[in-house]
């Protein structure tokens, strides 16, 4: 089967392509390949011939699984990446020029959440923006455009939520801090390996508040897409196995409607991704 990673109880486990069931990886191989999420994403194109062996209908040790379940699929980035203004419409709406070069920022690895997480807003001004999430493979340095995406394990659904007074708090603005709160980058819910998925370069990408649509495009329209981040990325800092690139939203934040929308406690955000899932993010 194809190869789609998740978390339960701490422990990484394939998931069947219905996403219905898992297997605990390390129990499935022998001891092959580790229970720690963490230490697999280096050992990518192996657990892709692995996982092509396994079946997991009909198995006694097959577990139900449902994003609910979940833990974070990547729990422990050395770094978190984060590519702001990435699709053209967002960047008119929020006021700023079209980038000419990808602009990034950082969301602190404190801030990950799982995908099925409450999240505790802080002020008034609280956003959504839904977003595609890199799991990095086996990364590395000085990447070519051609050679991006052998480099990333596979695709996740993200949420990069801001607190938009923190992030516009200082001039020259700042944006790291203002989407590093405890619980404000959650996705999951699971890690769909990008070799499977057949349009990677042209996925639908969507965010409903309470039941309604706010956002909805596909990653086809990113002014820089994913072989250019990472070739610039890669071109400055080492990418390592683990890491995440959170990829930019699409217009439609609550920041520039009219008029504004923020988020408030019993608010419920689901972000979908095509090919990956949803992931579902509970204000309180
Ligand atoms: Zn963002």
């Amino acid at each position: 089967m194809n190869l789609c990673l998740a978390s339960l109880g701490g422990r990484a486990h394939l998931v069947d392509p219905e996403r219905t069931f898992a297997v605990d990886l390390e129990r499935m191989s022998d001891g092959r390949f580790s229970a720690d999420p963490m230490a697999n994403f280096g050992r990518w194109d192996e657990l892709r011939d692995f996982a092509r062996l396994v079946q997991i209908s009909g198995n006694v040790e097959a577990v139900p699984v449902t994003p609910e379940l979940l833990d974070a699929p990547a729990p422990r980035p050395t770094q978190l990446v984060a590519v702001g203004l990435n699709y053209r419409n967002h960047a008119i709406e929020f006021g700023a020029p079209i980038p000419t070069s990808p602009v990034t920022f950082t969301k602190f690895p404190s801030a990950i959440n799982t995908p099925n997480g409450d999240v505790t807003l802080v002020g008034e001004t609280c956003d959504w923006e839904a977003e595609m999430v890199l799991v990095v493979g086996r990364g590395g340095r000085d990447i070519p455009r051609n050679k991006a995406w052998d480099a990333i394990a596979g695709v996740c659904v993200g949420q990069d939520f801001t607190n938009r007074t923190l992030q516009m708090a200082s001039q020259p603005p700042q944006f790291s801090l203002g989407k590093s709160h405890k619980g404000f980058a959650p996705f999951g819910p699971w890690v769909v390996d990008a070799a499977t998925l057949a349009s990677r370069d042209s996925l639908d990408i969507s965010c409903t508040l309470n039941g309604e649509i706010v956002q909805q495009a596909n990653t086809k329209d990113f002014i820089f897409d994913v072989s250019e981040i990472v070739a610039y990325l890669s071109s400055i800092i080492e990418l390592r196995p683990g890491d995440l690139v959170y990829t930019g939203t699409p217009s439609g934040i609550g920041q520039s409607r009219t008029p504004q929308m923020f988020l408030k406690p019993g608010d419920t955000v689901v972000t979908t991704l095509e090919g990956v899932g949803s992931i579902t993010s509970h204000c309180i």
